[in-house]
Parts: structure tokens; sequence; C-alpha cells
């Protein structure tokens, strides 16, 4: 469990930020603030932390890099655990909202190319720190949905023509 890997730097933490982490680790999703804020209160009426030390164990926790922020179109910013030294990019749909995880990063070093960072730095004298690359489009599921009702659509428009045709003829 990645909670566990994290126990030693863990009790250096606030408690507001351990617990907003052990809701986000129990979560196994992304969550906004306001939900982890919502989820928490459910969870100890008396001692949640409110919103404002969400936000804020939030933040530590994104730049103790622990936690990821996730921006998704518009929507508010979400938040999804780490693996230590780790971090993620997104497929996002924009007709579902779903979000897939891909594991690979292009920026960073793969075994067959070097890292793009590296060539930043040698080509612009760029020094990266941090990134954030999130993929947009259609999922499999809507891309299949919508190729259906095309056909249907198409059918229709043919048979449309046909219809016109006929009374062509019969004139
Ligand atoms: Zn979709
Ligand atoms: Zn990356």
């Amino acid at each position: 469990m990645i909670a566990s890997k994290l126990t030693g730097s863990r009790k250096s933490l606030p408690k507001g930020a351990r617990m907003v982490l052990d809701s986000l680790a129990e979560a196994k999703e992304m969550l906004s603030a306001k939900e982890l804020a919502f989820r928490l209160k459910l969870k100890n009426p008396v001692s949640a932390p409110g919103l404002t030390t969400v936000y804020r164990s939030l933040e530590l926790l994104s730049r103790l890099g622990i936690i990821q922020e996730v921006r998704l179109n518009s929507e508010e910013k979400r938040y999804e655990l780490l693996n230590p030294g780790e971090h993620n990019h997104h497929l996002v749909c924009k007709t579902c909202g779903q979000s897939t995880k891909i594991k690979s990063c292009l920026l960073g070093a793969s075994n067959e190319s070097p890292s793009f960072e590296k060539e930043l730095l040698s080509e612009y004298g760029f020094k990266v720190s941090s990134h954030v690359l999130e993929v947009f489009g259609t999922c499999k599921l809507c891309r299949e949905r919508t190729e259906n009702k095309e056909q249907t659509e198409n059918y229709d428009a043919i048979t449309l023509q046909g219809a016109n045709d006929e009374s062509c003829i019969s004139r």
C-alpha cells in the first residue's frame, strides 16, 4: 500500500494532512478539495478538518510529491496519490469525462529515447523543474457509441435519397 511506504514522512505531517492523505488513499480515485472535505466530515463529524485546512494540506502534500493535482477541462482541480518519485498523466475523454492514467511519461527518459527534459536543457538551456501533460480526446466507448450513431444516420440518409429517386422515376 502506498501510504505505508510513506510512514516515515507521514509522521511529520500535520494531522489535517494525514487525514486528507488517508481519505485520498481510501477513495482510490481523483477527488477535489470539496469532495475530500465532504468525505472527511461524514467520517469524523466532530474532528474533521475544514475546507481551508483541506486546501492547505493538499498544497503541502503536492509540494512533497505525495499527491498530484490534476486539472481536467475547466473543472476544479482534483488530486490523486502518487507512488514515491513518480507522477501520472491522463487521457481525458471530453464526452463522458472519464480519465485514464497513462504510465509512460513522454517527457521523461525511457529505455529507447533520452529524456526530452535533457534535450530542452541542451537545445534551449532550459532547466525543467516540473511539467503538466493531460491528453484530451474521445475514449474508446464514446467513439464506438458515436460511430454506431453515424452509421444509423448514414443509413437514414441513403433510404431518404432512395425514396426521392423513386418519386423521380414515377413522374
Ligand atoms: Zn468517453
Ligand atoms: Zn511526465
